[in-house]
């Protein structure tokens, strides 16, 4: 049970904000980490790879937004932005930016509990949210997110169900690197030790189907280390 737990990471100045919502986490069993500064708060972020951020938008280094920009550059983890601001212009342009929910200071337990909750169990659906419209295209590749269908070069490319996810979430954040631990947890919802592996044999499979060699970089690009990359057009 304990490897399954949820590791959420908390960007908040108030230490007794900070020890607040900690203790409410630490008491519904997620793993909890802190920080009390953007600075400080983007090193654990790259280090640990948490599930969820909660983040204040206040914080004394930066303003929070430049956090989520940042974050949002390699990962689609959501950040759930804890703030006293109430306008709706900070609410929008934290979402614009990335952010996935907005909860404003004072806040319940259970009303903070239930975000949490909610931003963990919709995160797997997050990149099926038709954001960038029903079809991709990028150089001879086409996908029909509607009809499940890739064309690549106007033929049908058949993909398994799982083959066809990972493209699907790579081409919903075309341009961006998609860490392995995004897509995995955006395909499977979950991870365990055989998740890289399984990835990798999956976009194995991808490539050949796509008629990519390995080294060729046309339409995936392979992030050492890091993850993966759908080209888009504004690449090439
Ligand atoms: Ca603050």
């Amino acid at each position: 049970m304990a490897k399954n737990r949820f590791k959420l990471l908390i960007v908040e100045d108030d230490s007794n904000i900070r020890s607040f919502v900690r203790t409410m986490l630490e008491a519904e069993d997620y793993q909890v980490l802190c920080a009390a500064d953007c600075a400080s708060g983007l090193s654990m972020f790259s280090s640990h790879c948490p599930d969820l951020v909660i983040l204040d938008l206040g914080l004394p280094d930066q303003d929070g937004s430049g956090f989520i920009t940042c974050v949002r550059r390699t990962s689609q983890a959501p950040i759930l932005v804890l703030s006293a601001r109430t306008t709706d212009d900070d609410k929008v342009s934290a979402l614009d930016m990335g952010a996935n929910d907005y909860v404003t200071k004072p806040f319940s337990t259970a009303e903070l509990l239930a975000r949490v909750r909610s931003a963990l169990r919709n995160r797997r659906f997050d990149d099926q949210d038709g954001v960038m419209g029903e079809t991709f295209d990028v150089a001879d590749l086409h996908i029909d997110f509607a009809r499940r269908l890739i064309l690549l070069d106007g033929r049908e490319i058949r993909l398994t169900q799982t083959e066809y996810n990972i493209v699907t979430v790579l081409a919903h954040h075309a341009g961006r690197v998609m860490t392995y631990a995004a897509i995995i947890r955006a395909v499977w919802g979950s991870t365990d030790e055989g998740s890289v592996k399984k990835l990798q044999v999956n976009m194995a499979n991808i490539r050949k189907k796509l008629g990519e060699r390995p080294g060729e970089r046309r339409y995936i690009s392979n992030e050492l280390g890091v993850g993966y990359r759908m080209i888009s057009d504004n690449d090439s």
